[in-house]
């Protein structure tokens, strides 16, 4: 069997990983993970001749020559390797995990940095237990800091991301209703997302790399929820942003627009300061994800005039909030996910909007558990309390929560049919939230407008 320093020898001459077949870089290291329908041990000799240089295999049948490296476990393989090679870094890792707004704020606190530093931050939302060890492995000697995203659905899933990476600053975006069934209710989720706290507190010290101290914790002043779980921990190395001026928070900021699109004022409350932004983000809960960006930023000696441009320049990908502008309607593309915080969130933000005639058009949220009808009931009502000028609500579980005295909203079981129903009844001349689970990939809407 190899062990994790032999394979860090293999990397170091072939710093590149791959587990997919279809996509083998020449030259990378393979290694055979198993998903639910598939063990990649099968792959191996077809990796070889795709030309990978090793292949990392579990199964000693796979095993067929002296290019493949036989382990125990390949996953556990992968992330041990991960670890070392962090281990022999010594720059800081920025962790953020949260229920709620880990990818753009990443991606923030990615473009600020880039401003100054050569960074490596993770790509997309590679966040789970095979995503941030492959991440961590793109790191290089050229690296100056990396940002790195962890998604949780389960207990000890961040302690268990934070031994790998080991943070030397972290953030939780915030605490809010997600994957309940995994994490075991609200409790759970918080419990689970405070394992990114724990890792930062001073009394993990001892697991650190040498001459890191306790970790840094960036935390929103603003949440209450976040501000208890500070103190349950007595975290000491903190650094407060918020909204409010005083002088706890190193940074603060408001919104000056947002219809549709954010324009921020910011200041700096060490130096003196305020700074105006436009972005090309929309939402106003996108404020708290901005702020932590300028106050990392802030943190590691950036000019007001880096953050700043780095906040200006930053475009959402792939559906989280993003804006379309089509010949007759305005729609917040906001189909990449959905849990009640976000859709409660979203439905305040379109609700607050000075923007003519307003549509909400509402997807099934998805992994509620035993909460699920009640969250959806919960949704609705918000829904319906919202000035807006029609409503829609597409799948089973809303459809559930159908009854009399909602004669202001339209329900569709499925995408198909409100497909067909928006076809009938098109809408025009209006500003569209359009958000759901993944899962009811919404995205399929958009050509009708
Ligand atoms: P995932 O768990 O899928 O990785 P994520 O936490 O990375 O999600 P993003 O992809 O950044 O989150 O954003 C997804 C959606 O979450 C956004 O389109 C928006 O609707 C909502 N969102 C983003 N930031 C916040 C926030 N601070 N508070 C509440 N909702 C937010
Ligand atoms: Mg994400």
């Amino acid at each position: 069997m190899a062990t994790t320093e032999e394979l860090y020898q293999l990397y170091l001459q072939h710093p590149v990983i791959s587990t997919d077949t279809r996509k083998i870089a020449p030259g990378s290291l393979f290694f055979a993970l198993k998903g639910d329908k598939f063990d990649a041990n099968t792959f191996a000799q077809q990796a070889i001749e795709a030309g990978a240089a090793y292949a990392v295999v579990d199964n000693p049948e796979y095993a067929l020559g002296e290019k493949f490296v036989l382990v125990d476990d390949g996953l556990s393989a992968l992330q041990n390797l991960a670890a070392h090679h962090r281990r022999q870094l010594d720059i800081p890792i920025i962790a953020l995990t949260g229920t709620n707004g880990k990818t753009t704020t990443k991606e923030l606190i990615n473009a600020v940095l880039s401003q100054r530093f050569n960074t490596l931050a993770t790509e997309g939302n590679l966040n789970n237990h095979i995503g941030v060890p492959l991440t961590l492995l793109k790191i290089t000697a050229e690296h100056q800091m990396a940002v790195i995203e962890m998604g949780a659905n389960h207990q000890r899933e961040i302690a268990m991301l934070c031994s790998i990476a080991h943070p030397t600053h972290g953030l939780i975006t915030n605490v809010g209703k997600a994957h309940l069934e995994g994490f075991g209710g609200v409790e759970g989720v918080r419990k689970g997302k405070g394992e990114m706290y724990d890792f930062l507190a001073a009394k993990n010290e001892e697991e650190r790399p040498a001459g890191s101290k306790n970790g840094v914790a960036f935390v929103n002043s603003d949440d209450a929820v976040l501000m208890e779980m500070k103190n349950e921990r007595g975290l000491s190395n903190v650094i407060y942003y918020g909204k409010n001026s005083n002088p706890a928070n190193i940074i603060s900021g408001k919104l000056l627009d947002s219809s549709p699109l954010l324009v921020l004022e910011w200041s700096d409350n060490l130096e003196g300061g305020n700074y105006r932004v436009p972005t090309h983000l929309t939402g106003a809960y996108n404020l708290d994800n901005i702020l932590v960006a300028i106050c990392i930023g802030s943190t590691f000696g950036l000019t007001p005039e880096e953050i700043s441009d780095g906040i200006a320049g930053y475009q959402p990908k792939n559906n989280r909030s993003q804006i379309l502008q089509t010949t007759s309607n305005t729609l917040i593309c906001d189909f990449y996910n959905a849990n009640p915080s976000s859709m409660f969130v979203a439905i305040e933000n379109i609700d607050k909007m000075q923007s003519g005639r307003k549509v909400l058009i509402l997807g099934d949220m998805f992994e509620m558990g035993d909460e699920s009808a009640a969250e959806h009931a919960a949704v609705l009502q918000k829904a319906m309390a919202a000035q807006v000028n029609e409503r829609i609500f597409i799948g089973k579980d809303f459809s559930a929560q159908k009854s009399e005295g909602l004669e202001h909203a339209t329900f569709y079981l499925t995408a198909e049919d409100a497909i067909e129903g928006l076809k009938a009844h098109p809408i025009t001349n209006s500003t569209v939230l359009i958000k759901g689970s993944r899962g009811m990939a919404l995205e399929r809407l958009v050509g009708l407008f």
